[in-house]
This record gives C-alpha cells, sequence and structure tokens, in this order.
C-alpha cells in the first residue's frame, strides 16, 4: 500500500513544478510520409505500404497538410515558426514500430518560445510552451490470451501497423513553477484549453477518449527555496478530469516519500483510472539515450514567410476571443462563465442555444443537475447519455408549461437511462405537468376544504398563505401540477 499524505499537507510543505506534454494526432486523410489511408477502425494491417512497414529501399515524403496543420498550431500557440527545420530519428527498439526508430523532431522543431494563458480561480497563469514538432504515431500491440489484456499472462501478442505514421504533434511546456495547490487545476485548464485551441483550428477532432489527444504529465516537488525535484512522468492520461487527478495524486505520493528520506526516482508512470492512483513504469531515458540524429531520408524544410503569414491571417477566432464573444451573447457575469468553463460546458450550452433553447435555460440545466449527474458518475459533462439537443426539447417542454423543472429532473432519469428522447419519456413515464383545469379545480376545492382557517386567510387577503394549499395540491397531483397555475385558481376561487 502506498503511503500518502494528504493533498493540503503536501502542497502546505511543497512547492509542485508541472510539465505537460500532449500528443495529438492529426486527421490528415492520409499518413505522415506516404499515401496510406488514416481511417480508424479498418481491419488491422490493412493501411500499410513498403513506406510505413519501413521495408528495404523505401523512401518518405512529407505530408504537407500536416506540416501546415502544425503550423496553425504553433501559431496559435503564439510559437516562432522555424525558417528552416527537419527531421530525427529518434532510435529505440519496440515491436510496434517497424522501422525501430521514429521519425521525429529534435535541435530543430517546427515551432518554438509560445504561451497558453489560462484562467483558474480568476488568476491567469501562463504556461510557456518550449516546443511543437511533428512526428509519426507508433502502431498498437494487442494482447490476447491473458485476463488483462496487459503482457502478463498473454499466449500471444499481435501488432497492428494501420495506426504507423500517422502524422502526431507533440508540444512541450516549459516547466511550470508556481501553481500551488492550483496545480491540478492549472495541469486541468491548460488541457482544456489546448484541446479548444487545436479544435477551433479544425487540424484534429481531439478526441481525448479515444487517444487522438493524450498527455503525459510531469510533476515534481521541492521545499520552498530549494531546487526543483526529480520528476515523474505519468504517460497517456486520457482525460481532462484524469490529468487533474494525476496531479494530486503524484503531489500526495511523492510528498510522502520525500518526508520518509526517500529519493523519487526519474521513471514514466501508468495512470489507474478505477483508482485514480498510478505506478511505476520504465526508468525515464535522457535524450541521449535515444541517439537521434538528422534524418537522411527527407528533405529539410523552410516553410516561406509569406506562407506562414497567410496561414496567421486565416487563423479562425480561438476559444479565448470565442468564450468573450459567447459571455456577451449569454448575458453572464464573469464568475458565472468561468463556472461554465471549469464544468467544460461551453460547446454543450452553445449547441443547446444552437438547438433553439435560451442561454438561462441551457446554462440551467448543464451547470445544475446535468453537472451533478456527471459528478455522481465520475463522467464528463459530455460523456453524459443526452444531447444538447435533447436538453433543450426538455425546456422548450418546460417554457410550454407541459413540464415543471421536478418533472423535468424525472424526465432526465429516463433520457440517461436510454429511454429516448424528453417528449417519449414523458409519454411513458406520464409525466406531463396536468394542465386540465378541471381536474385541478377539483384538487383545488379538495384542498380548501381540508385547510379551512388557511382558507380564511386568503379570503382575509393573506395571499402568502396560498403555499400551503398549493403544497397540498401538488402532493394530490404527485408533483404533476404547474404551481402558477394552481396559484391563481386559489386566489380566484377565494376573493
Ligand atoms: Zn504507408
Amino acid at each position: 500500500m502506498t503511503k500518502l499524505n494528504t493533498f493540503e499537507q503536501a502542497v502546505a510543505d511543497y512547492e509542485p513544478v508541472l510539465g505537460l506534454e500532449t500528443h495529438i494526432e492529426l486527421d490528415t486523410r492520409t499518413k505522415m510520409f506516404c499515401g496510406c489511408s488514416t481511417a480508424f477502425g479498418a481491419e488491422p494491417n490493412t493501411q500499410v505500404c513498403p513506406v510505413c512497414l519501413a521495408l528495404p529501399g523505401a523512401l518518405p515524403v512529407a505530408n504537407k497538410a500536416a506540416v501546415e496543420a502544425t503550423i496553425k498550431i504553433g501559431l496559435a500557440l503564439n510559437c516562432r515558426i522555424a525558417e528552416w527545420t527537419r527531421f530525427a530519428r529518434k532510435n529505440y527498439f519496440y515491436p510496434d514500430m517497424p522501422k525501430n526508430f521514429q521519425t521525429s523532431q529534435y535541435e530543430e522543431p517546427l515551432c518554438e518560445d509560445g504561451y497558453v494563458e489560462v484562467v483558474v480561480d480568476g488568476e491567469v497563469h501562463r504556461v510557456e510552451i518550449e516546443r511543437v514538432h511533428l512526428e509519426e504515431d507508433t502502431g498498437k500491440t494487442l494482447h490476447v490470451g491473458g485476463a488483462t489484456g496487459r503482457i502478463h499472462g498473454a499466449t500471444e501478442s499481435l501488432v497492428d501497423y494501420n495506426r504507423a505514421g500517422i502524422p502526431l504533434v507533440e508540444i512541450v511546456t516549459r516547466p511550470v513553477p508556481g501553481t500551488g495547490a492550483l496545480a491540478p487545476e492549472v495541469a486541468r485548464a491548460y488541457t482544456a484549453e489546448l484541446r479548444d485551441i487545436v479544435r477551433s483550428l479544425g487540424v484534429s477532432d481531439v478526441r481525448m477518449e479515444q487517444g487522438s489527444l493524450r498527455c503525459d504529465v510531469n510533476l515534481s516537488l521541492n521545499k520552498p527555496g530549494e531546487e526543483w525535484g526529480t520528476r515523474t512522468e505519468t504517460k497517456n492520461v486520457n482525460s481532462l478530469r484524469s490529468v487533474e487527478r494525476a496531479v494530486r495524486y503524484e503531489v500526495r505520493r511523492q510528498s510522502a516519500l520525500l518526508d520518509a528520506g526517500e529519493r523519487i526516482f526519474q521513471e514514466t508512470r501508468h495512470f489507474h483510472e478505477a483508482t485514480g492512483e498510478t505506478s511505476p513504469g520504465r526508468s525515464k531515458e535522457e535524450a541521449t539515450d535515444y541517439r537521434y540524429f538528422p534524418e537522411p531520408d527527407l528533405a529539410v524544410m523552410e516553410p516561406s514567410r509569406e506562407w506562414v503569414e497567410e496561414l496567421r491571417a486565416a487563423l479562425p477566432e480561438l476559444p479565448r476571443k470565442r468564450r468573450e464573444r459567447l459571455q456577451a451573447a449569454w448575458a453572464l457575469g464573469d464568475k458565472e462563465m468561468q463556472s461554465v468553463v471549469n464544468a467544460d460546458a461551453v460547446e454543450l450550452i452553445e449547441a443547446t442555444v444552437a438547438a433553439g433553447t435560451t442561454a438561462s435555460g441551457a446554462v440551467k440545466w448543464w451547470l445544475g443537475e446535468l453537472s451533478r449527474r456527471a459528478n455522481e458518475s465520475g463522467d464528463e459533462l459530455g460523456a453524459l447519455a443526452i444531447t444538447p439537443e435533447q436538453v433543450a426539447e426538455l425546456q422548450g417542454m418546460v417554457d410550454d408549461g407541459r413540464l415543471n423543472d421536478k418533472l423535468a429532473r424525472q424526465v432526465i432519469d429516463g433520457v440517461l437511462a436510454g429511454e429516448g428522447s424528453p417528449a417519449e419519456v414523458a409519454a411513458k413515464r406520464g409525466l406531463e405537468v396536468v394542465s386540465d383545469t378541471g381536474a385541478l379545480e377539483a384538487a383545488v376545492d379538495e384542498a380548501i376544504a381540508a385547510n379551512p382557517a388557511v382558507a380564511d386567510k386568503i379570503r382575509g387577503g393573506t395571499h402568502a398563505a396560498a403555499g400551503v394549499l398549493i403544497g397540498a395540491v401538488m402532493k394530490a397531483t404527485k408533483g404533476q401540477a404547474d404551481a402558477g397555475t394552481v396559484r391563481q385558481i386559489i386566489i380566484d376561487k377565494l376573493s
């Protein structure tokens, strides 16, 4: 059992230094150095050729669309775009890498020296970008015959090279000191911002759950005033929530080790979704272990300044600008908008409004009931089994008086359980507001008869007393009455 400190104790004694390395799969039509398709989900080893299988004599050619996409990312991250750049061989052996080296970039990356600003708790944190470079993905290994899908206990390992050679962009931050107790939130906010920026550029679908955006989280601790500590690298963290949890866990684990006088090993670590823990992987190689050297089979690239400026001029509206525009359009205060951003609900609310409901209606559901459900189940908000269109439909039924908020929450139960659209769930479960005035009047008459003293008060002009009768009617109709209508009927009858 790993000994852990509480997070609060850990950040009281130590200063965390973060670092993030993010891999993004570009959605180019063809691979990085050959014409093979990048389409997802094909039969294993059907999207391969002599180049991506590294057969003798095969020669790579760089994919211009991938270079262009990387320059766009660099520009959106405020980077300098290299005037002269080339690929390098990163040498290591792994069975899912047919060449025995990865074509990557080393001393001459395509983009350098940028930054991203993220807001956490009303504070702006500037995360410096060291480099943005282009490389190729590896294939995929499948371990079969065992219980866990891991290599331990497997009887065979199968390799699928369809993914080998798909363009990957790697975005590396400089170390980020000074975040203190906010380190987990800053890591999450940075990853979310990066994802949103890349999505706005339309160069990747950046789906963390499908692995098209993968995050390696570096973390070290040091005592205030002392040198930075040894860092660990938690690999392939694949949700925003997990990024936050991985940082939190490493802070707690490392601080306990340091307190015990032990040392931190420079190593990669695996993150476990189920427990939120990390476990040791391999000891981390230094760059020199990879014996990088310039790739002799690919030409040097010199992106012309005209091309770079053309791409800069054509950049779309970036997320920060877009959030400012939406905040004004939705008439939200800074705090409320920050809650929307923190809940990762900007796009969901935008889509809900586009589907025909008001901003306040959309915000109410996504930040309220649906956020609560997501927290309960440990899901991302966007992973809930309800679409923005369905939320718009739900609020539409509330606006029409067919549902009240209480019934609407029961309708959400049904939609999340896969029973259909809000209208279908309401019909199946009999959840519509009782709009039959005859039935409501009868229920009001009963309530008046059962509460003569209250009825007298209302007759005497104390309308506030109507609450008791409304409550009785709601109870009698199992919450399916519209409170406003009931109130009106009561007052009409007693005045
Ligand atoms: Zn190929």
